[in-house]
């Protein structure tokens, strides 16, 4: 069932998924040891909710808000940590061009966020960049912010990672164990009752259950407005003098065309591509269908490398993945008015997996000491009318 025994059916913390923020949490709650359980439907890392495919970006100045900046600051800090107390490579410096027209809130606000907090981004027009990153043509009149010091993570690495310290620090992980309800008693504490009718019982619990998360609360009176949905990124092939890293950066895309992102071509493994507005809303127990069986697929990439990245290849190989997408694309991150015990981390829109390693350590921060140093306000539930 699990990498440790589960004789035991008491704990401080339970974290239902243990998946990106899931995992994250339960190595520094471990860590600040607290005795937790963490299951998980699958085994993470795995292919069957939001962290598969490799590689994700981290940026710092950010387009969705300059709120996110000192989440990202602290996030690249502890991803670096991590890559030190794991031994494994979570974390390439490969720099992030952030793209869009001159009217693009996004980069506007890459912009704003970057003068805000001082961070060192380099701004130049369409041009520069094409000429700077052969690989791009961009319009003249399009406005480009360099940062340096942003990059790409490796998701799975970084799941593999927590888990592999958590567990050093006594965590135990239940694979493969669905949870199916949670029950609250009163003050006492938390139960999860699993698909096989196990019952674990803790102080304190974490649902961080990607798109399960509204069923499993839904029994407490809380409608989590998130919506999941079918996306899809590929890789191409491409020449190395143009695409490998150093020739080219990982990228954040946005303009009327749509919101792109992409990695330069690591390993060998090719150009990654993947939009990132758009998709299929899917139910949560539907399957997704396989990349190529929607029309629009592969044509909707091709569209922008023929448009902005003409030099690219053909196509090497599709994949699926799905977003859990809040109205305003701001996460979700509280807990239950009925049981303040209960924590909820969700609605991450396709662009949570940079914060892991900071959410992680709030989610752990308001377990251990009743509250977390970053400010989460943003992601509270009262924004939808909803207290919990
Ligand atoms: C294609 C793609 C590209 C992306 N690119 C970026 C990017 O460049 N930068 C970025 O910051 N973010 C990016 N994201 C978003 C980011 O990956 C997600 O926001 C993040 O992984 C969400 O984390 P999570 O913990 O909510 O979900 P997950 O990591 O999927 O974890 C949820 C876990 O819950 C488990 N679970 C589900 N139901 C149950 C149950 N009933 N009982 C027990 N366990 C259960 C699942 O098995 C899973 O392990 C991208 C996402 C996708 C799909």
């Amino acid at each position: 069932m699990s990498d440790q025994t589960m004789h035991d059916r008491s704990f401080d913390t339970l974290i239902i998924g243990a998946g990106s923020m899931g995992m994250a949490a339960g190595y520094y709650l471990s860590k600040a040891g607290h005795k937790v359980l963490l299951l998980d439907a699958h085994s993470p890392p795995h292919e069957h909710g939001a962290h598969h495919g490799g590689t994700r970006l981290i940026r710092h100045a950010y387009g969705e808000g300059a709120a996110y900046v000192p989440l990202a600051l602290r996030a690249q800090q502890l991803w670096l940590e991590l890559e030190q107390a794991a031994g494994a490579k979570v974390f390439a410096r490969t720099g992030v061009v952030n793209i869009g027209s001159g009217a693009s809130p996004f980069v506007r606000e890459v912009q704003r966020s970057a003068v805000q907090y001082g961070l060192s981004v380099e701004f130049m027009n369409g041009d520069e960049a094409s000429r700077r990153w052969p690989a791009w043509r961009l319009p003249a009149e399009y406005l480009v912010g360099f940062e340096a010091d942003a990059g790409v993570l490796f998701c799975e690495e970084a799941v593999r990672s927590y888990r592999r310290l958590a567990i050093a620090l006594g965590a135990t992980l239940a694979a493969d164990t669905p949870v199916s309800r949670i029950e609250v008693q009163g003050d006492s504490g938390v139960s999860v009752v699993t698909a096989r009718g196990e019952r674990f019982t803790g102080r304190d619990l974490i649902v961080c259950a990607g798109k399960r998360t509204p069923a499993l609360l839904e029994p407490f009176g809380v409608r989590l407005p998130v919506t999941r949905m079918r996306k899809t990124f590929a890789w191409f092939d491409g020449s190395p003098n143009l695409f490998a890293p150093g020739p080219m950066s990982a990228f954040a895309f946005a303009s009327e065309t749509g919101q792109y992102y992409g990695f330069p071509d690591l390993d060998g493994a090719g150009l990654k591509l993947g939009r990132h507005d758009g998709g299929q809303p899917v139910d949560a127990d539907a399957p997704l269908v396989p990349f190529g069986d929607e029309p629009d697929d592969l044509p909707e990439l091709e569209r922008f490398l023929r448009e902005y990245l003409p030099d690219a290849g053909a196509l090497r190989v599709g994949r699926v993945c799905e977003y859990d997408v809040t109205p305003d694309e701001h996460f979700i991150v509280d807990c239950i008015a009925a049981c303040p015990r209960v924590h909820i981390a969700t609605g991450f829109s396709g662009h949570g997996f940079k914060f892991a390693s900071s959410i992680g350590e709030a989610l752990a921060q308001r377990i251990v000491s009743g509250g977390s140093r970053l400010d989460l306000s943003l992601f509270g539930l009262a924004r939808f009318g909803e207290g919990g």
